[in-house]
């Protein structure tokens, strides 16, 4: 087993039994944290206790096993509101990730507060999860899109953002953190200046929750989604959070059963937030497993986590820097961890495919982020991006890997 990559950050591979393989007669050295992360012993066995001893349908039953997985189910969205400082439990909606939660806010929100003429401003970095949603509400609701732009080192233009917020601008939506350029933007202050005016603000959190601290109340959003699958939890489960007078004023956005109050065969009354927008059955054992993942998480601490990959991100980046032909993008410095480049010698799917011969899992592409591709005039990036499970000893090996990439691709 690999050795630590500091002394004082200890070796968690042990918990997460995927990681012990090899690929393709290599060990596995999996570097696409940020399409999703690996899970733990301890989530995979949340699960398989729920299954094996509780399962049952949530809130409608007054036997034994259903009142064990509804305590289970509320006592996960208690623990998610602690684990991104929301004010209350009610303030958080359980999705499938962070998709569902912008789709969510863009259809509820946008259809009581987007009047035709307004503007809903994003930036040139989005996730396309961030991006179409919001193109769609604007269509329905006769509204149009601006977006911050993105500046040659990868971070947002600042000084264009309050002549941008002038006007009807409603809503401010934008990514946490870049799953492309790593950039951490400075959320609190956006919100501050947004807040400042009266727009509402929706943060995407899937590249920052559970990789670094995350405040809700302390950056000042009114809106904020993340997705479990990338922080050590299930795939399928996720988080919107919602401040809770924001909540209140939304009308539902699917109909079903769990989100009613009576229902006559013309019309309907809802239930309080966070009911309202949870019709029929929830993804009840993804929520333990986020529980479960978010007390691992805690455990470890997130501080500890971000510095790690802070410094496997510079050895990465230092090490990258030095190879023919290649470009780095996004900022240098207070960066997410992963590191995004072209090199000269080959197209990126060349390259992961290269990779994935030595058993390194990369990955190539647009990364759901293509006005940002065209921003940067390049077809796709190649993509390493580690948790706090990743060694040194991994980064110097996908280095060496690469190495050996520009020498055959004739770089
Ligand atoms: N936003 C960002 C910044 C992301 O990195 C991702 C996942 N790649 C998403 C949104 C969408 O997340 P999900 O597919 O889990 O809904």
């Amino acid at each position: 087993m690999p050795a630590p990559a500091s002394p004082s950050f200890p070796d968690f591979r042990a918990d997460f039994p995927i990681l012990g393989q090899q690929v393709h007669g290599h060990p596995l050295i999996y570097f696409d944290n940020a399409a999703t992360s690996q899970k733990p012993r301890q989530v995979i066995e949340a699960l398989i206790r729920y299954y094996e001893r509780d399962n049952a349908n949530v809130h409608r039953g007054l036997h034994e096993l259903s009142m064990r997985a509804t305590d289970a189910f509320e006592a996960a969205r208690a623990r998610a509101a602690r684990f991104i400082g929301a004010a209350s439990p009610d303030e958080i909606i359980f999705t499938r990730g962070t998709t569902e939660g912008v789709n969510l806010a863009a259809q509820a929100w946008c259809a009581r507060h987007l009047q035709p003429g307004d503007v809903i401003l994003t930036t040139g970095m989005e996730h396309h999860s961030n991006l179409v949603p919001w193109q769609l509400a604007a269509q329905r609701n006769r509204a149009s899109l601006r977006h911050i732009p993105v500046l040659d080192d990868g971070t947002l233009d600042m000084d264009a953002l309050d002549s941008l917020l002038d006007g009807p601008v409603r809503l401010l939506a934008f990514v946490h953190v870049s799953n492309s350029l790593g950039t951490i933007n400075p959320a609190r202050e956006i919100c501050a200046r947004a807040r400042a005016l009266g727009i509402t603000t929706f943060l995407d959190g899937a590249q920052a929750a559970g990789h670094m601290p995350v405040d809700v109340r302390g950056i000042g959003c009114d809106f904020y989604a993340f997705s479990g699958h990338k922080m050590c939890a299930p795939t399928g489960i996720g988080v919107l959070y919602t401040r809770l007078e924001v909540l209140e004023e939304m009308p539902p956005w699917q109909g079903g059963g769990e989100m009613i109050l009576s229902v006559a065969l013309d019309s309907s009354t809802y239930k309080a937030p966070p009911a309202r927008f949870e019709a029929g059955t929830p993804d009840i054992a993804g929520a333990i497993g986020l529980a479960a993942a978010m007390d691992y998480l805690d455990g470890i601490g997130l501080e500890a986590i971000q510095a790690h990959g802070e410094a496997l991100t510079r050895r990465a980046w230092d090490g990258l820097s030095a190879l023919p032909g290649i470009r780095l993008l996004g900022p240098r410095q207070s960066r997410a961890p992963l590191a995004a480049f072209t090199l000269d010698c080959a197209h990126p799917h060349d390259l992961v495919e290269y990779a994935n011969t030595r058993g390194l899992a990369l990955r190539g592409g647009h990364h759901c982020t293509q006005p940002l591709m065209r921003r940067f005039k390049v077809p796709g990036t190649s993509r390493a991006s580690f948790y706090f499970y990743n060694t040194e000893q991994e980064v110097d090996a996908m280095l060496g890997i690469l190495r050996q990439a520009v020498e055959f691709f004739g770089g």
